[in-house]
């Protein structure tokens, strides 16, 4: 195999699927080739030496074949293998979590450093910290703004004026807030209360050190995750609607 063939890289494995006998298809996020589709060949038998480091979530530096369809893993060395979430149920299905959003927010060979330096670092905080909900959100409102879909928080959508401490309204098919003149009685917005705005704020604007620090009642953190989880919803259906879409909205 000549050498102009090879290349290597570090990933972060998002997930993984079996092909035919012993083979598997995997999905990875890398540094400075985006997200790239890889075949791992003979990885189910037994005696395979690469099937360790090729685990959802794994931090993987690769030694990789260009191939014809796929391009091959050729070699397979772990750089962090995240043993404190796999040993944990709640850690290990926020991992899940954040490599599925991943997936769903970048396209094939997108090139997205950001987005693997988010990715990276939200799976050694959520390794480190007993507050995975408000990690999470954190995650969420930074993968939005990488993304281009950051919701507009602090000045009204439609009419552009600076957002006063009253109920404003937030609109997820116009990506961010309206003011009470324009949001009231609109049946695709949701009453946002002075509390909840200023968290969702917080959330977009602090590093993630400062927001774990935040103090929040239970029902608080579950109704902002409510309201993340209707954008994020909004915004991945569109998405795999148009592909495209992403590209207008963050010119490279
Ligand atoms: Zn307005």
């Amino acid at each position: 195999m000549s050498r102009e063939r090879l290349y290597g890289t570090r990933a972060i494995v998002l997930r993984h699927r079996d092909q035919g006998e012993a083979d598997r298809v995997l999905t990875v996020m890398t540094p400075g080739l985006g997200k790239r589709t890889l075949l791992a060949k003979g990885v189910r038998r037994p005696a395979s030496r690469k099937a360790g480091h090729l685990e959802p979530f794994t931090h993987v530096q690769l030694l990789i074949a260009r191939g014809r369809s796929w391009d091959l893993i050729t070699q397979a060395e772990t750089v962090y293998a995240f043993r404190g979430l796999r040993e944990d149920l709640e850690r290990a299905a926020y991992a899940f979590y954040f490599v599925e959003l991943v997936d769903a927010f970048v396209q094939e060979e997108d090139e997205h450093p950001e987005v693997f330096d988010l990715l990276l670092q939200g799976l050694h905080v959520l390794e480190q910290t007993d507050r995975p909900a408000l990690l999470a959100r954190w995650f969420e409102l930074t993968l939005l703004r990488l993304s281009g879909y950051q919701p507009v928080l602090f000045h009204c959508v439609e009419c552009g004026e600076a957002l006063q401490p009253v109920t404003n309204y937030l609109a997820v098919t116009r990506g961010g807030m309206l003011c009470p003149r324009h949001g009231e009685g609109r049946s695709d917005a949701e009453a946002l209360d002075v509390g909840a705005l200023k968290v969702l704020r917080y959330l977009q604007t602090q590093p993630v050190e400062a927001v774990l620090r935040l103090d929040l009642s239970p029902v608080r953190l579950r109704q902002i995750e409510r309201l993340l989880a209707g954008y994020i919803r909004f915004v991945v259906e569109r998405r795999l609607r148009t592909p495209d879409f992403i590209h207008r909205l963050t010119p490279a």
